[in-house]
C-alpha cells in the first residue's frame, strides 16, 4: 500500500475515534495537559502524519525543540501493544517496563497547550478521562473505553505493520535519521519492530458494543 493511501486511512481512523471521543462524556479540557508527558508513543507512520502536515518551518522548530527540551530519561517500549497481544498468545512473559510522568512533559507542549494538536497521534488522543486527571495522578478510565482505546491503538500499528514504534522522540528522530542521515549532533534514539494484531482485545462483554466499531474501521482500511 502507498503511504499515501496508509496516511489516509490512519487519519479515518482518528476521526472514528474523534467522533466518539466527542460523543462521550469526559473532563478534558483545552489547557489540561497533565497527561502530555515525556512518555508518549507513536508508530512511524504516525509520526509521518505529524511532519507531512506540518510547515516546513515549524518542521525545523519541532525537531530543534525535540532535541533541545526531550528529556533524556523516557519510556522506551520493549514491546508494541501488538506484540503483547502476541506474546499473551504464546503464554511468553511480558517484560516490566519503567514509565513515570516525572521524568518530565511532552517536547511539543508549549505554554500547556499541544503544537501540533490535530496531527497528534493516537496515544494522545485516547486519553479520556470521566474526571480531572490532577484528582487522581491518572487518566479516570472505565474498562469499555480501555477496550476501545487498545482496540484503536492495535489498528495504528496493525496498518503500519512494516513501520516502527518508540517514544514520540524517538520515532521523530528515527525519522529525521530516515530522511537525512547521521547528524553532527549524534542524537540516539530507539525504535522496535511493529506488528500485525495476532487477535483484538475484546473481552466478551464488551463485543456487542465494540463490533460496529470495528466494522467501520474495517470498512475503511479494507474499503
Ligand atoms: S503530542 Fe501534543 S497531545 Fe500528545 S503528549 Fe505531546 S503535547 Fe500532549
Amino acid at each position: 500500500m502507498k503511504l499515501k493511501d496508509k496516511l489516509s486511512i490512519l487519519q479515518a481512523i482518528y476521526d472514528i475515534y474523534d467522533r466518539l471521543f466527542n460523543a462521550t462524556p469526559h473532563a478534558c479540557q483545552k489547557f489540561c495537559s497533565s497527561c502530555c508527558t515525556v512518555n508518549v508513543t507513536m508508530t512511524s507512520l504516525e509520526g509521518m502524519y505529524i511532519l507531512h502536515h506540518i510547515p516546513l518551518e515549524h518542521k525545523h522548530s519541532l525537531y530543534g525543540t525535540i532535541k533541545s527540551c526531550s528529556s533524556p530519561k523516557r519510556y522506551q517500549p520493549k514491546l508494541t501493544l501488538n506484540g503483547f497481544a502476541e506474546s499473551c498468545m504464546a503464554g511468553i512473559d511480558i517484560p516490566d517496563e519503567e514509565n513515570d510522568p516525572s521524568w518530565g512533559k511532552c517536547p511539543l507542549l508549549l505554554e500547556r497547550s499541544c503544537t501540533i494538536y490535530d496531527y497528534r497521534p493516537m496515544a494522545c488522543r485516547i486519553m479520556m478521562s470521566k474526571s480531572i486527571c490532577d484528582e487522581h495522578g491518572c487518566a479516570d478510565m472505565d474498562e469499555l473505553t480501555i477496550t476501545l482505546n487498545n482496540i484503536f491503538l492495535q489498528y495504528a500499528e496493525h496498518i503500519d505493520e512494516k513501520g516502527f514504534f518508540g517514544n514520540l522522540t524517538d520515532i521523530l528522530l528515527f525519522l529525521d535519521h530516515e530522511e537525512n542521515g547521521l547528524r553532527q549532533d549524534n542524537t540516539r534514539f530507539s525504535v522496535i519492530k511493529n506488528r500485525a494484531a495476532p487477535f483484538l482485545m475484546i473481552p466478551p462483554e464488551h463485543r456487542k458494543r465494540i463490533v460496529p466499531i470495528i466494522e467501520e474501521i474495517q470498512g475503511k482500511i479494507w474499503g
